[in-house]
């Protein structure tokens, strides 16, 4: 596994490896989930690299950029583990230089849930993408459903700007009590791990409505809202019942439906979705 700060080195290591390339962008701190998308890639491309970089601009003021968790060496160890070939870890200075002035802004599905929660985080997202692809040139590039908007808002980017690339969405990974796994989890304490469940509780008895014969998507948020609003330690930012292509919120559903939602538990701000493909 070559790993490289240098882009000049990156790209002629890129440039040597013949075959289907698959791109896993990261911010570190790696856990199963990221693990799932680097062995997806390595079972279906010749080559694979990943990115580790947290992304200053993706984080708004106020938010976790300082503390965000840093591993690099077990990320790296992790990396080779599962077979990568190319590792990138740019340094903030080259990713934005001084005099950096171009970003890339998703308009209409960057909009709702998180980029209405989190002004910004998309426009940050978007670049960062664009930049890791231009890049590394891959044919094939994997993200998690875990973050269902962004992978709407980054297929939007692809399709948008002609970038030659599969974007590949890959499910998410869950604890065995069905908490979404995240980088993020490791903010939350005891109690409020037990509690973090809630997301999932919520998300699982709106599909089971669902799956029940309801079609009103108000009565799939409102099953969501009471569930959050019952555990004491959570408080709810957004519950959403939307159309997963255009991430507009649903009245009646006809066909697919992405049951997403944004807590609060303690100092961790988490989220999760379920996709429902009708
Ligand atoms: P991050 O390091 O948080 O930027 O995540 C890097 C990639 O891993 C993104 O495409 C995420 O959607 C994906 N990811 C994060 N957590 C999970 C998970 N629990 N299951 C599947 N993919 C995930």
């Amino acid at each position: 596994m070559k790993v490289t700060e240098d882009l000049a080195e990156l790209r002629s290591l890129r440039a040597a490896m013949n075959g289907v390339f698959g791109l896993v962008p990261t911010m570190g701190a790696l856990h199963a989930g990221h693990a799932s998308l680097v062995s997806r890639a390595r079972a279906e491309c010749r080559h694979v690299g990943a990115s580790i970089f947290v992304n200053p601009s993706q984080f708004g003021p106020g938010e976790d950029f300082n503390n965000y968790p840093r591993t690099l060496e077990q990320d790296l160890a992790l990396l080779e583990s599962l077979g990568a070939d190319l590792v990138w870890i740019p340094s903030p200075e080259m990713i934005y230089p001084p005099n950096f002035q171009s970003w890339i802004t998703v308009e209409d599905v960057a909009r709702p849930l998180e980029g209405a929660s989190r002004p910004g985080h998309f426009r940050g997202v978007a670049t960062i993408v664009a930049k890791l692809l231009n890049c590394f040139q891959p044919e094939r590039a994997y993200f998690g459903q875990k973050d269902a908007q962004q992978l709407v808002v980054l297929r939007r980017m692809v399709q948008d700007l002609n970038f030659p690339v599969q974007v590949v969405a890959c499910p998410t990974v869950r604890e065995p009590d069905g908490l979404a796994i995240s980088s993020r989890n490791v903010y939350l304490g005891p109690a409020e791990r037990e509690a973090a469940p809630v997301l999932y509780r919520a998300l699982s008895a709106a599909k089971e409505k669902y799956d029940t014969g309801e079609r009103n998507a108000e009565v799939l948020r409102d099953t969501m809202r009471t569930i959050i609003r019952a555990e004491p330690l959570a408080s709810e930012e957004y519950v959403s019942a939307a159309d997963p292509e255009t991430l507009n919120e649903l009245q009646q559903i006809d066909g697919k439906v992405l049951l997403s939602l944004a807590v609060r538990i303690g100092r961790a701000r988490l989220i999760d979705n379920i996709l429902i493909e009708g």
